[in-house]
């Protein structure tokens, strides 16, 4: 039996049009947005498709613009590094990925911003009634929907609805959020949406995307070839071009709309399953004696450890019995800082659309002897 419990790093599962949309950009190799045959151009639409489908999911249709880029830690660098320019308070939680945390501890150390980062409850929340006094001095306001080490969701209505009254610009990494919770970009009033195409939306590795309210000022990241003003040697601003230089990998992109389109379909069944499989998984583990760090299994993640296990170890014994978990640090410091757990890492177990009860209980079991051997 193999179980495949690292969605969270990528999803094993990718829908059938995800498959053929990149076979078809493959069969039909062009260079979209440069030469004007009919591959080129065709290549181009269904960037333009992609561009459009995911407006329309998330509510940013007419308001907002979308960039293409090679992953979410890209399209959170082009957000963080290309809008600030300089003298900004920057609010955040502890909660956060390396993918946040590095480009703002950069810019704070370059003097560029000044930081004030939430801790995280005992339970791994953060208090809204510390975030709503926090924002009152901030500037921008950047979080993720999921923490992806604990599972810890954030109520992204309510904390938008906080920072935008406050007056802050808000920027949601959403690599572990969407489409798990509701994401309405306009209505909520989100500036920037920083995503991964690998993961909920079940793409490809290489593909992410970044959402800017129009009118927002961005500095691009990456200078050269747009395809547009070919006459001139100054990169154009215009977006998405200007802030898609380079040749781009069309067939992901192609595939990127098939994988949203199943994914914002089967969100709500996703979230349902999701729920029920952790809570027992969570039960499970409580039962067997696990250290959890986990308070709430909605986005299905769990963390947890096995006494003073090493959470390699632990991980190599599961994948000993075909079971796919990821242990270490998660890229994400503030979180084992706060649960003391830098030097022992957590087991890291995130669901998949495809996760079966029968695959949890084949998990817990696989736990349940290690525990035997290591409590
Ligand atoms: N933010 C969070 C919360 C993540 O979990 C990840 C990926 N682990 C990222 C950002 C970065 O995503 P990517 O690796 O696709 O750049």
């Amino acid at each position: 039996m193999y179980v495949y419990l690292d969605n969270a790093a990528t999803s094993r599962f990718k829908p059938q049009g995800v498959y053929d949309a990149l076979i078809y950009d493959l069969k039909h190799s062009a260079n979209s947005g440069r030469s004007g045959h009919a591959d080129a151009v065709n290549a181009g639409l269904k960037m333009e498709e992609c561009r459009a489908y995911l407006l329309g999911a998330l509510g940013g249709e007419g308001t907002h613009s979308v960039i293409f880029t090679k992953s979410c830690t890209e399209a959170l660098n082009l957000a963080l590094f290309g809008f600030i320019k300089g003298g900004e308070h920057v609010l955040t939680t502890a909660n956060e990925h390396n993918a946040v945390l590095r480009p703002l501890y950069e810019l704070k150390s370059r003097r560029m911003i000044s930081l004030e980062v939430l801790e995280q409850e005992d339970d791994g929340s953060i208090d809204i009634s510390k975030l709503k006094e926090a924002a009152k001095h901030a500037d921008i306001a950047i979080f993720g929907g999921v923490c992806n080490v604990t599972g810890a969701t954030l109520d992204i209505a309510e904390v938008a609805k906080i920072v935008k009254e406050e007056g802050c610009t808000l920027i949601i990494d959403g690599a572990q959020t969407v489409p798990l919770i509701d994401i309405r970009l306009e209505d909520m009033g989100i500036d920037m949406l920083a995503c991964a195409g690998h993961k909920g939306l079940h793409g490809l590795q290489g593909t992410g995307f970044l959402v800017v309210k129009n009118g927002t000022p961005l500095r691009p990241l990456v200078y050269g070839g747009t395809g547009t003003y070919s006459d001139s040697v100054i990169q154009p601003v215009d977006i998405p071009e200007g802030f898609e230089a380079g040749t781009q990998f069309s067939g992901g992109i192609a595939a990127l709309t098939e994988g949203a389109r199943w994914s914002f379909e089967h969100a709500p069944a996703t979230r349902k399953l999701f729920r029920q499989l952790a809570e027992k998984a969570l039960y499970d583990l409580k039962n067997i004696g696990c250290t959890l760090y986990s308070a709430n299994s909605d986005s299905g993640v769990i963390a947890f450890n096995i006494g003073d296990a090493d959470s390699g170890y632990v991980a190599s014994l599961l994948d000993s019995e075909g079971i796919a978990v990821r242990s270490g640090l998660h890229c994400a410091p503030l979180v084992h800082r706060k649960f003391g757990t830098l030097a022992q890492g957590m087991v890291r177990v995130s669901l998949g659309v495809e996760t079966t009860p029968r695959d949890m209980l084949y998990f817990a079991n696989a736990v349940s002897r290690i525990a035997a051997k290591v409590l």
